[in-house]
Order: structure tokens, then sequence, then C-alpha cells
């Protein structure tokens, strides 16, 4: 029998249907959901599900409401599924080698968690003291940290999964290797809460590397980084993150990163590398020779942080720079485009001449091993927001002709959709709206996300969430 859910669970006042009805970006919902239902239990999820599902109402699943695309934005009314309860880690196995928890686990807890017990788990998205586990899944959420370990559904191996009509499915397994059947697993990350909800999630951990150490690069143009990462590369160095600041970024960090930048840099590469507790001198070693190389490659100068307050602060002025973009205009939108590694001269060189063409300020930053690079797009009046979208549009053109993807990381949801067909081609499309079909006949689950048509890019009232 279906549980009664507690009726403190069911929020249906206008201050939390509005607060529910937003994420972390421009995302605008046509209409408020008509209620918020926030669930402790997969028997409750199971409940709500199947309810809605007999009458046929839209369900939109979010966890912590920090997308970038309007993922969790419910765009046909109905319920808003609130996973924030079920935040337990059910337990950490250091034997196998894995956790199993809840989505709505904090990823920052989890990493405290299993670092505690002298473990790992790399995905590492910038808002990871406030994003959930359920959300990195369902976005294949990465971080600096993919550049050296991958994204979040390399460390995912079992789910359970409540579907449309409320049928719960366990999928995956435990073990690391295992080939039986489809890959259910990697078709539910990144699915972006239209095939069914993650109610629990059985993630692989790794040995907590024990020493890390970051290089700070200052180079004389954003030309130089890619070759700087070619150099690590022909030394056999992989870091576990590189990323870079353009000048326009670098001039926001300038005061915050507790050294002084000269002002011939005109970019910057932050590199970190690591080893386990019984390497520390192949890391003394590697840290040499990637020093080595990035001036060989032409760095203006090399810098090294080994202590972790250093890191520390290096750190806080990088993730800082989301908020900081946001003081400069009154708008704000970030994309997060990948091109091939070798393309990242050809990319930003393309911002530089767009935002000159269209007189947009388009400041760049990201995951430069990854080719994974933020674009933003900064703006004050309504009159510069064609421009806006005709920058963007002619990114993503550009992005999709150096044979890169339009989304490394925040997933296409509402924001994204009416691009789709510039990535993929209408076979492809309409074999996963088959896929859709197949596991959500009645339509209900998270509907109007991914697929163009429905959705419209809504710029509307945006006063600069991302
Ligand atoms: C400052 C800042 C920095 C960020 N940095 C990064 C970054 O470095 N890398 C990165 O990848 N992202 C980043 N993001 C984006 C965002 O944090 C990620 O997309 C994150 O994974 C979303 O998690 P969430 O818990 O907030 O999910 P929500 O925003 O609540 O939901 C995201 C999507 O997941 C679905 N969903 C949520 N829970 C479930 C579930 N249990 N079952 C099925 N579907 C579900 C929702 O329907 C929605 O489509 C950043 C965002 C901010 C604000």
């Amino acid at each position: 029998m279906s549980p009664r859910l507690p009726v403190e669970a069911i929020l249906t006042d206008i201050d939390s249907l509005e607060r529910y009805a937003h994420d972390a970006s421009e995302a605008v919902a046509p209409m408020p959901p008509s209620a918020v239902v926030r669930v402790a239990s997969t028997a409750e999820v199971s409940a709500v599900m199947e309810a809605a599902h007999a009458h046929r109402v839209p369900v939109t699943p979010r966890a912590a409401g920090t997308g970038r695309v309007g993922g969790a934005v419910p765009m046909a009314g109905g319920i808003v599924l609130a996973l924030e309860r079920m935040n337990s880690i059910r337990g950490i196995e250091a034997g196998d080698s894995l956790a199993v928890v809840e989505p709505g686990v904090v990823t920052g807890e989890l990493h405290r968690a299993v670092e505690s017990e002298g473990l790992f788990y790399p995905p590492d998205p910038n808002s990871w003291e406030s994003c959930t586990l359920g959300g990195n899944i369902a976005t294949n959420a990465g971080g600096p940290r993919a550049f050296g370990y991958g994204v979040t559904r390399d460390y995912v191996l079992g789910l359970e999964a409540v579907m449309a009509d409320g049928s719960v499915m366990q999928v995956g397994r435990r073990t690391r290797k295992g080939v039986t059947g489809y890959d259910l697993v990697g078709l539910l990350v990144g699915s972006e809460g239209t095939l069914g909800v993650i109610t629990e999630a059985t993630v692989r951990l790794l040995p907590n590397p024990a020493r890390v150490v970051t290089l700070v690069a200052l180079v004389a143009s954003e030309a130089d980084i890619a070759p700087s990462l070619a150099a690590l590369r022909a030394r056999g160095i992989r870091p576990r993150c590189a990323e870079l600041l353009d000048a326009h970024t670098l001039g926001l960090v300038r005061l915050k990163v507790g050294f002084a930048i000269p002002e011939s840099a005109r970019a910057l590469l932050l590199i970190e590398l690591d080893a386990a507790p019984d390497a520390s001198d192949r890391l003394d070693a590697e840290l040499e020779r990637a020093g080595n190389a990035l001036v060989d490659a032409g760095a203006l100068e090399v810098l090294v942080a080994t202590q972790s307050h250093e890191r520390e602060r290096l750190w806080a002025a990088r993730r800082e720079l989301s908020w900081a973009l946001r003081t400069l205009a009154k708008n704000k939108l970030s994309e997060d485009v990948v091109v091939p590694v070798t393309e990242l001269g050809a990319l930003l060189e393309f911002c530089t001449a767009t935002a000159e063409r269209t007189k947009i300020r388009m400041p760049a930053y990201g995951h430069a091993g990854d080719g994974n690079v933020h674009v933003n797009f900064l703006w004050d009046t309504e009159d510069e927001r064609p421009r806006v979208e005709e920058a963007i549009e002619a990114l993503f053109e550009r992005v999709i002709a150096l044979r890169g993807t339009l989304s490394g990381e925040h997933g296409i949801g509402v924001l994204k959709a009416p691009y789709l067909g510039l990535e993929q081609s209408d076979a492809v499309v309409a074999l996963e709206k088959r896929i859709k079909d197949a596991w959500d006949p009645a339509g209900i689950l998270n509907p109007g996300k991914i697929f163009p048509g429905e959705a419209t890019r809504a710029l509307h009232n945006f006063h600069g969430a991302c």
C-alpha cells in the first residue's frame, strides 16, 4: 500500500511555490507549480509518481536548484518533487571502495565524509557546497578535477530510480566491472530528470591522494594556453586540474590571488598535481618537470603553491569568478561549451572577435584541460539583448564547426533546448524522443526540457543568477 504523505510535506503557499519555481538560471516558469512535495523516502516518491501518473500531472524533480539551464524549473505547472530531505549517506564501504547515498546529499558533505576515511570522491562541481548528488547525477556534473579524474558518470555504479508510473527499479551494480545488458545507469546519468527520479546511488571511491600541489603559469596571451597544455602532455604530465582565466577574468582576480600579476600577463593557467601517500618523491619530480615544461612553452612566470592555505586562496579566487563577473553588469549569462583542446586558441580568438563585433562583453574562463570554457555574456540594457542572442548563436555555431559540444556540464534543460538541432541530427533527436516515450509514455516527467519546440529561451527578468 502506498504511504500517506505527512501534510507538512506538501507546500501550496504562494511563497513556496514561487521559491521552487526558479533555479540558478534565468529560466522563467510560465506558471507556478500547483504544489511542492518534499519527499523523505523512495516509497513517498513512488506514491507521488503513481498518483501523478494516474491523473496525468507533470512532475519536475528538484534537488538544490543550483542548475544553470532551468532543469528544475517547472515548465508545465503540476508538482515540484523536492528531494532535499533524502539526504543521508547510507554507507561508506571502504572494503569495496564505494558509498551508497540518497539523492539529496550535498556533494561537499560526501567529500568530507569519505575523506575522513582516507577515500576520495573526485567529481567537484564548483557549486559543491550547495549542489547535491542527485542533481549531479541527473546533469552528469563535472568540475576542475574532471580533467584528471573524469565526470560524475565515471563514478556511478548503480542507481535506484522511480519510474514515471511509480514503479521502483534498480539498475547497474556494486562492482567496478560489469557488462550485463544495456547501460541503463549511463542513460539515467545526465537525463535531467526526464526519464526517472533517482532515489539512491552507489558511487565508487578512490584512495585519497595525500599530497596536492598547485602551479600558476602566467602567460602573455590566451593563444599560449593550448601550447602550454601540449608541453605538459609531451612530458607525460597529466594534471588533475588545468583551469584557464582569460585577460578579463584575470583582471578580476588580480588583487585576490595573493601575489602580484605583471601587466604583461594576459592569461593564467591554474594547474594541480597530486600523488598517493607513497609517491611523494614522484610528485616532487613531476612538479619540477611541469614547471620547466611551462617555462619552455613561454610562460612569463610559474609560481608554486604547496601549502593548503596558499592553494585555498587561489581556488577561492577561481570559485568567486562567477559572482565577481556578476558585479560588472546588470545581466550575465554563462555558457559551458566544449571544444577539442587543440581548438582552445581558436575559440578564445572567436570570443574576442565576436565581443568586438557585437559590442557585448564576453569574458571567458574554465576547464582548459577538457576544452570546457565558460563564455560569459554581460549586458546592461534591453536594447543590447538582440546582440546577446546573436553572439550566443554565433558561439554555438562556431563550437559545432570546431567539432565541439554545446554543454560540458550544465546540460540542455530549457535554455539550450532551442539549439539542440545544431549538434544532433533529426534522426538522433527522434531516437532520443522514442527512448523518452518508452520510459515515460504519458510525458509527465519534467516536460519542456531538452527537446526543442516546447521550450523557449527565456531571458526575461534575468537579474544574473549564473
Ligand atoms: C556557482 C555555481 C557553480 C557551478 N559550477 C558547476 C560546475 O563546476 N560544474 C557543473 O557541472 N555544474 C556547475 N554548476 C551547475 C549546478 O550546480 C549543477 O548542474 C548541479 O549538478 C545541479 O545540482 P542540484 O542539486 O542543484 O540540482 P537541481 O538544479 O535541483 O536539478 C538539476 C537537474 O537535475 C534534475 N534532478 C535533480 N534531482 C534529481 C533526481 N533525484 N532524480 C532525477 N532528476 C533529478 C532536475 O530535474 C534538473 O533537471 C554550478 C552552479 C552554480 C550556481
